[in-house]
């Protein structure tokens, strides 16, 4: 797979995909023709049910917006069905559901036909992914019983990773953790990578297997992901999404005694670590605030917090793109993605600033640019080309649904 054209013409017989993203009280989707020329977001075949289980669910379907209260999953997914059916478009031509799956541990590293075996061993993961896999599932087994009769293909977020080398996804603990207990580096944010990975060698004009990019996927999560010839390499994330960036709640990278330590001197126990070390810590828990909007503005105001919130991030940033530009030796490409990638000029200055020594700049008035096209953000003749590329999970779940069904490309 090197261009969107050859997908779309190899996947095309699939006709439609439906792509499902269940969380543990909302179902996201989107109906992706593949036959398309750019199977792009209308904003009209697709939305979201929030607040399952609560007193009122929202349903939001292209423009419109239905409360009522749906009681489960299934509920959820009859009311998708039936907006479908009163506003449109018609699901009269999908040929295949694509669900996203956050982690298929080491064992999935493929988009994979799902039965009730695969069913179980993406049930047997949920440890490894206790908020994620088990909402995933629950989607899956609704959407499985709604279309019996269409293949479902799982799409993992961390399939992408699973060309990491062993020196680069093994920690150096006993061996028997990394043996017995599936003790490794995963990685996330793997659709979103392989997507807008493919999307620079395109911009490029490159072969997509002869372009390395690193990847910095900068939303309230956050990761960086070294790709080699369209294959992961190395990622910033690691067993869990809790290591490598600062994020929004996130605190990234820390010292693995840290537990330890507050254990012992502040009595704390290892559930209230992991909830302050995954939701109040990261630019929230340095400065107040996790949107970049608020923590940037808190930095105009004079706040030092905020000040050296910023400084932290972009240091942590920097850090990896150096690690990674040592991990592939040459770099193409530096790509943006997400919604502070996307969107926040400031930022991506940052994470830059005193690189051009590897090579890495960006142009100022082009990184100041507000646009929602993919884009270089570097000089022209910069040696590495900075870019921003939007990321599209739902069309790249739809593009290996298509090709996982339709089979091996000619
Ligand atoms: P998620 O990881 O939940 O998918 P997104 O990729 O949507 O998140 O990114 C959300 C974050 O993007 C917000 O918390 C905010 O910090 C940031 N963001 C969104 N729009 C902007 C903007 N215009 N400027 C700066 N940051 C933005």
């Amino acid at each position: 797979m090197t261009g969107q054209d050859g997908d779309a013409g190899d996947t095309g017989r699939v006709g439609q995909v439906l792509v499902l993203n269940s969380g543990s009280s909302s179902i996201k989707y989107r109906l992706i023709d593949m036959g398309a020329a750019s199977p792009a977001d209308t904003g009209k075949n697709g939305g979201l049910v929030e607040r399952i289980g609560e007193e009122t669910s929202v349903l939001v379907h292209g423009g419109v917006r239905v409360e009522r209260r749906f009681a489960d999953h299934e509920e959820g997914l009859q009311a998708v069905l039936a907006a479908f059916a009163e506003y449109g478009p018609p699901l009269d031509g999908v040929g295949a559901i694509g669900h996203r799956v956050v982690h298929g541990g080491s064992r999935f590293v493929e988009p994979t036909l799902i039965d009730d075996e695969v069913e179980r061993a993406i049930e047997e993961l949920a440890p490894l992914a206790p908020l994620h896999n088990p909402a995933n599932l629950k989607g899956i087994r609704v959407a499985r019983r709604a279309f019996p009769g269409l293949p479902h293909v799982a799409v993992f977020d961390t399939a992408f990773h699973g060309t990491i080398p062993p020196h680069a996804r093994t920690y150096a603990v006993p061996r028997e953790w990394t043996e017995k207990l599936g003790v490794r580096r995963y990685g996330f944010h793997g659709t979103s990578a392989a997507y807008v990975s493919r999307r620079a060698a395109e911009l490029l004009g490159r072969p997509y297997d002869e372009v390395n990019t690193i990847v910095l996927h900068l939303g309230n999560g956050a990761s960086a992901t070294a790709v080699r010839g369209g294959r992961s390499v190395d990622t910033s994330m690691g067993l869990t999404p809790l290591a490598g960036l600062v994020m929004g709640t996130r605190s990234g990278d820390v010292d693995p005694a840290l537990p330890a330590y507050l254990n012992r001197v502040a009595g704390m126990d290892l559930p209230e670590i992991d909830e302050a070390l995954n939701k109040r810590s990261g630019l929230l828990g340095m400065s107040g605030a996790n949107d970049l909007r608020e923590v940037w503005k808190l930095v105009d105001s004079g706040d030092e917090n905020a000040r050296l919130a910023m400084d932290v991030y972009g240091y942590r940033l920097r850090g990896y793109i150096g690690a990674y530009y040592a991990a592939l030796g040459h770099v193409d490409a530096i790509v943006f993605t997400a919604g502070v990638g996307e969107n926040d000029a400031r930022t991506r200055a940052l994470a830059v600033s005193g690189l051009s020594r590897l090579g890495i700049e960006v142009d100022p008035a082009r990184n100041a640019a507000h646009s929602k096209e993919p884009r270089v953000v570097s000089p022209d003749d910069a040696e590495v080309t900075v870019l921003v590329v939007p990321t599209d999970e739902e069309l790249e779940i739809a593009r290996q649904t298509a090709a996982r069904v339709a089979g091996p490309l000619a």
